[in-house]
């Protein structure tokens, strides 16, 4: 649809204006259709720089935190990915699109089942379950990149122990109003901290994160 291409193209002038640089994400977030992904009553708010419900008090995030955390995780093509909270799928397309072979955990199960369906729909090739991602997902590991969508109280240490040598983990850590995101990067067995500006996200609620309400 050429007014869905036109807010698209509209989203990526902002999003390089807010300052990310790199071009294969922006490539990549020009293709992805976001519409797709968010639910009817929001079509017409897709290509807003902001998060949209998804339904169960969840949100798509916004396309600026997308494109800050994929420019932050370093994704390369076959690159392995495990992301923490699939909710809408838009992140997890945005990472296959990149070349990334993306596997995704999601609590909520009718969240995960419309994600699957558009997953399905695209044609991504993308591998999820539902569950806590807070203990990872120890099949697959190690992971060249780890990517968590929601905020946690402290950094589970199960994602940490699932990092391969040279993987980073890309995580907003914080209280419940507001995290700053940090960026681990496993280096000889070692881990190397960066914490970067502050965000806004729902809780990661699991055994490693926040209790359920
Ligand atoms: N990546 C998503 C997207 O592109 O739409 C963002 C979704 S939202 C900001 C965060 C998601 O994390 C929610 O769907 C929430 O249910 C999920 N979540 C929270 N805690 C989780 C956990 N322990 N394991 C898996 N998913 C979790």
């Amino acid at each position: 649809m050429p007014r869905l291409d036109d807010e698209r193209k509209e989203m990526i002038d902002l999003l390089r204006e807010r300052g990310i640089i790199d071009d294969r994400v922006l490539t990549v977030m020009m293709k992805v259709e976001r519409h797709l992904f968010v639910t009817q009553p929001f079509f017409n708010r897709a290509y807003e720089d902001t998060a949209l419900p998804i339904g169960k008090e969840q949100t798509i995030s916004q396309p600026y935190t997308v494109a800050f955390m994929t420019q932050e995780l370093q994704p390369r093509s076959g690159m392995k990915v495990l992301e923490i909270g699939t909710g809408s799928g838009y992140q997890a397309a945005v990472l296959a699109e990149l070349g990334c072979r993306v596997y995704t955990i999601e609590r909520h199960l009718e969240l995960l089942n419309s994600a699957r369906r558009v997953f399905e729909k695209l044609g991504y090739r993308i591998i999820s379950r539902g569950g806590d991602g807070t203990v990872g997902w120890t099949e697959f590991a190690p992971y060249d990149g780890i990517i968590v969508t929601a905020g946690a109280p402290e950094v589970p240490e199960p994602l940490m122990n699932q990092l391969a040598e040279g993987g980073r983990l890309v995580i907003p850590v914080g209280d419940l109003t507001a995290q700053r995101l940090r960026i681990i990067t496993k280096v000889n067995g070692g881990f190397e901290t960066k914490e970067l500006q502050g965000f806004k996200f729902v809780p990661l609620i699991g055994k490693k994160g926040w209790e359920k309400k």
